[in-house]
């Protein structure tokens, strides 16, 4: 078993379909081991986000993920970092596959439901900037 990293972003908080997208996460054979609902503070998104800080939908995106709550949750399952990018389906939703989360629930590029870490290490990055140890009980 591995771990991977999640956020419900800001536009599904809003809309009140962390539930569904909760159902397919575990429908697809991940298994949520933490969960918290919070508002990301201006520094915390920029922190997390800070590999794109260069990006021209920086600033946008920091607002974004500032503007409502977000759900941060810790993943498990066999290759958890791949098995949840491929769950999530791509950046741009127009061009996710059926079934995948911001296929079914993404508004645009930057409201696209979801966050999943990208590898193994930022996976680890990801839930230690989250979550304490004694969070995780599995
Ligand atoms: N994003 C955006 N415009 C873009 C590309 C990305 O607003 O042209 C936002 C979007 O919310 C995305 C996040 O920035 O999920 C991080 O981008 P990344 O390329 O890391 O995509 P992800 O790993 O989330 O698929
Ligand atoms: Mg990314």
């Amino acid at each position: 078993m591995s771990l991977t990293f999640s956020i419900i972003k800001p536009d599904a908080t809003k809309r009140n379909i962390t539930g569904s997208i909760n159902e397919l996460i575990e429908k697809n054979g991940l298994r949520i081991i933490a969960q918290k609902r919070i508002k990301l503070t201006n520094k915390q998104a920029e922190q997390f986000y800070d590999v794109h800080n260069d990006k021209p939908f920086f600033r946008d995106l920091i607002e974004y993920m500032t503007s409502e709550p977000v759900v941060v949750q810790v993943l498990s399952s066999d290759n958890a970092v791949k098995k949840y990018r491929e769950v999530m389906g791509a950046t741009n939703p127009d061009n996710a596959a059926d079934g995948t989360i911001r296929k079914l629930f993404a508004l645009n590029v930057q409201e696209n439901s979801v966050h999943g870490s990208d590898s193994e290490e930022n996976a680890k990055k990801e839930i230690e900037f989250f979550f304490n140890e004694n969070e995780i009980v599995g």
